[in-house]
């Protein structure tokens, strides 16, 4: 019988089998995830059982209890940020991004109005000193001091010049970095976050909105048979063909081989014509090594559709349509479930 607390486990040592199965015993009552952090933690604690890190956690967790974050890092671990904390760190980089962006745009207006007023003031003063050469009453010393300045003056515009430059650069380079956070390099397209912030506008705007989850079949067997790479490039060339067939609405990369799309405006029926369209385009590819123009054989996907009802959140929506997913997948894939 297996005795509750895997620190207390004893007998049969099946090696390095038994030491992963107790910690991820471990983990799972103390409710850690899986996250390095955690696992290297647990993993000190299962391989010296003898050790005072062994002994303070299994005085602590004796009778059930569960190890505080406080007593992790307490005793040298590092807990790993949960998700809301994760969410809250993204929230705050985006307040960031947002406030950053807003401060260079202010930089850029204000340097653009004092080069505009900059050149203002120089043309007058080149003006003037045009007419005080002209001018024989002038004193000289006004005149080297007009030309002084005026000099001066060059030398900021010019200045000025080079900061629009930066200011306007740096301005691109933001919106290029709020654009890579919301992208998946691999296929370019709209990644996760994305995709969830393009469901909030559409309920924002009242949109009627439809979700398709797609999930490529036996993928795996892709990368077993012919390597990551070529896998790497069947996912691409599935984005691309998901995109043409779906355009004008977010096709996203949801996760490894899992797609997901935002249907805007249409209705199920014709959302579902769409998908249908999308699954025939990928099923009929003809997907070929490039190196020996070996056939890789068919590569497919499944998928499940459903549209949102007024008020429901995304979770919801896409979890029903996750279920279709699966449903389809048992019904024996390169296929669509819709509900
Ligand atoms: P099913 O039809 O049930 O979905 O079978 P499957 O083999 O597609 O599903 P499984 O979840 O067993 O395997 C998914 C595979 O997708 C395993 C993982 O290595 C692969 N994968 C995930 N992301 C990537 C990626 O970015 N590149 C490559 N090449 N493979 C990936
Ligand atoms: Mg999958
Ligand atoms: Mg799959």
């Amino acid at each position: 019988m297996k005795t509750a607390n895997p620190l207390y486990r004893t007998g049969t040592a099946k090696g390095s089998d038994d030491l992963f199965a107790r910690i991820g015993e471990f983990l799972w009552e103390q409710r850690l995830s899986p996250d390095p952090q955690h696992y290297a933690f647990a993993y000190r604690i299962m391989t010296d059982r003898n050790s005072a890190l062994a002994k303070a956690v299994a005085t602590i967790t004796d009778g059930g209890v569960r190890l505080s974050r406080g007593d992790i890092e307490k005793l040298g671990g590092t807990v790993a940020p949960s998700a809301t904390e994760a969410a809250a760190a993204r929230e705050k980089n985006d307040g960031l991004v947002a406030k950053t962006q807003m401060q260079v745009d202010g930089f850029t207006d204000m340097v653009v109005a004092m080069r505009a007023e900059t050149e203002d003031f120089g043309r007058n003063l080149a003006a003037s000193a045009d007419a005080m050469r002209n001018a024989a009453a002038v004193p000289d010393d006004v005149v080297r001091l007009t030309g002084a300045m005026l000099e001066r003056v060059r030398t900021a515009e010019s200045r000025l010049e080079a900061a629009t430059h930066e200011a306007t650069e740096l301005r691109a380079k933001l919106e290029e970095a709020r654009d890579n956070a919301r992208r998946d390099p691999l296929t370019d397209l709209p990644n996760r976050r994305a995709f969830e912030e393009a469901f909030a506008a559409g309920v924002a705007k009242g949109e009627r909105m439809c979700i398709a989850v797609c999930d490529v079949d036996h993928f795996k067997q892709v990368n077993d048979r012919f390597g990551h790479a070529v896998g790497d490039r069947v996912l691409k060339a599935i984005a691309e063909a998901l995109t043409s067939t779906c355009s004008g609405h977010v096709v996203a990369r949801y996760g490894g081989e899992e797609f997901a799309i935002l249907f805007t405006g249409i209705e199920r029926v014709a959302a579902l014509d769409t998908l249908e369209l999308a699954r025939k385009a990928v099923a009929a590819k003809r997907y070929r090594l490039r190196e020996s123009d070996q056939p890789l054989g068919e590569v497919t996907f499944s998928a499940g559709l459903t549209c949102a009802e007024e008020g429901e959140g995304l979770g919801t929506v896409f979890g029903r349509s996750d279920k279709l997913l699966y449903a389809a997948k048992h019904a024996g894939r390169n296929q669509i479930q819709i509900g």
